[in-house]
């Protein structure tokens, strides 16, 4: 039985990424004020924040997909342990190529960082009205803002697809897109009127 804070332990100890306590801390009450009550996750990891969200209130429903089989299963056992497997629904598979029909109130952006525009363009579209898409990691650790803080060939590459990012979304015509320097920085979009 693995309860949410040895999940996090055991993240800690195997360096298994897990969202940041203040990110986690921000989405939790956005779910609460905004009264979210459905919410797909994109990057599931071994099912921390999923569990988090599903504990806000006992009428929310997470939907979650993860492509890594042992992080899956991972989370299929946290989840489980967590008596939460009615409210939690974790898909296996590429978020690039699988199809969600239903609309959530948030949709959760978390997955590879590469992707965050192809993401954001194919789940725009199973979002509710008033629903929020939320981006996880948009300083990359400080080397957003500082691109000279590392040599390394495929981190150059993978902090100008975030900035490509961060650009899209202020230049969005659709979305409204509020930044908060939180945790590993977060964005907020929501459908223009
Ligand atoms: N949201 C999790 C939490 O805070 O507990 C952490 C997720 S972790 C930062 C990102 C996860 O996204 C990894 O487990 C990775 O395997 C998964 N991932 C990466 N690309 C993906 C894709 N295209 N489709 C689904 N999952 C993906």
């Amino acid at each position: 039985m693995k309860n949410i804070t040895e999940i996090k332990e055991y993240a800690k100890e195997y360096s298994v990424p897990i969202i940041m306590d203040d990110s986690i801390d921000f989405i939790c009450n956005y779910i609460r004020e905004y009264n979210v009550q459905t919410v797909l996750e994109l990057g599931t990891g071994i099912g921390y924040s999923a569990i988090r969200f599903a504990n806000v209130r006992d009428d929310i429903f997470v939907s979650t997909i993860e492509i890594d089989i042992e992080r899956y299963q991972q989370a299929v056992r946290n989840i489980n342990d967590n008596q939460l497997m009615s409210r939690i629904t974790i898909y296996l598979g590429n978020a690039l190529s699988y199809t969600f029909k239903e609309k959530f109130d948030l949709i959760f952006i978390d997955a590879a960082k590469s992707q965050y525009i192809n993401f954001f363009e194919k789940y725009k579209n199973n979002l509710a009205e008033n629903g929020a898409i939320i981006s996880d990691n948009l300083f990359f650790h400080g080397m957003v803002d500082n691109p000279n803080s590392t040599q390394n060939y495929s981190t150059i590459k993978l902090i100008r697809k975030i900035r490509k990012y961060i650009t899209f979304l202020k230049e969005n015509k659709e979305f409204e897109t509020i930044f908060y320097s939180i945790g590993d920085g977060i964005s907020v979009s929501t459908l223009l009127p």
